[in-house]
């Protein structure tokens, strides 16, 4: 088995659905005692959060180098950032390790493209909504046509994940709100909607839309495991 480096702590809500999902494929798979090989170098949020609001990229870079090092020496075969937004990073981490870093809208995409959709709604941080990194992935690799909330929508969505999801607190307006967003993307013709931010999948599940939904911490911890287990599959 691979030992799956892991860049958490972005937040540490949705690094523990990583770390339980992770463990709860390798067991369904595996069977017995079996639990995933990890290691997790987990950040300090409000350090990252704070860097964000001021636009400070490259401070962040210098922070996630140093977890992808770190986990690279500690001996993790190959790396996943637990988090859509900090994926604007990417390429300064691959600078700086030899070992692979596993983007999250890679397989996100693999997804929605087995589904045959063509059109999908991105829901995420206004960092992924709105730049480039992450959008631009989907549109020009992987050939998807993605749609965004308007901007009164955007700001609703981004600031549930910051003020309540990254604190472990979900309650029924916000989902609400959510929903009537992904109602309108719907209308506007989405065929699919991506949850681009690891934590919004505590608030949306599938059956809150009968929209199919891409849960990107789900796709992104069960690829890692894929890669882990690959040996056992060949
Ligand atoms: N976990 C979130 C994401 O997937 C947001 C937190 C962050 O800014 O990293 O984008």
């Amino acid at each position: 088995m691979k030992t799956i480096g892991i860049i958490g702590g972005m937040s540490w809500e949705s690094s523990a659905e990583y770390y339980r999902i992770i463990n709860e494929i390798v067991k369904e798979t595996l069977g017995k005692s079996h639990s995933a090989k990890s290691i997790m170098y987990s950040v300090d949020f409000e350090e990252i959060e704070r860097l964000q609001k001021q636009d400070e990229w490259d401070d962040m870079a210098d922070i996630l180098i140093e977890a992808a090092i770190s986990l690279e020496k500690a001996g993790a075969d190959f790396i996943i950032i637990a988090t859509n937004t900090m994926h604007k990073l990417v390429s300064n981490i691959e600078d700086n390790i030899v070992i692979p870093v596993i983007h999250i809208a890679d397989p996100t995409a693999i997804a929605i493209k087995n589904q045959e959709i063509k059109k999908i709604a991105l829901l995420g941080t206004k960092y992924t909504m709105e730049g480039d990194f992450y959008r631009g992935r989907l549109e020009k690799h992987h050939k998807l046509e993605v749609i965004i909330p308007d901007e009164e929508d955007r700001k609703i969505i981004h600031d549930i994940i910051y003020k309540e999801l990254i604190h472990g607190k979900v309650y029924v307006e916000s989902r609400d709100a959510y929903k009537e967003i992904i109602e309108k993307l719907r209308d506007m013709g989405a065929e699919g909607v991506i949850l681009g931010c690891t934590e919004i999948g505590l608030l949306i599940k599938q059956k809150d839309t009968s929209l199919p939904v891409f849960d990107t911490t789900m796709i992104h911890a069960r690829t890692a495991v894929e890669l882990a287990l690959e040996e056992y599959n060949t």
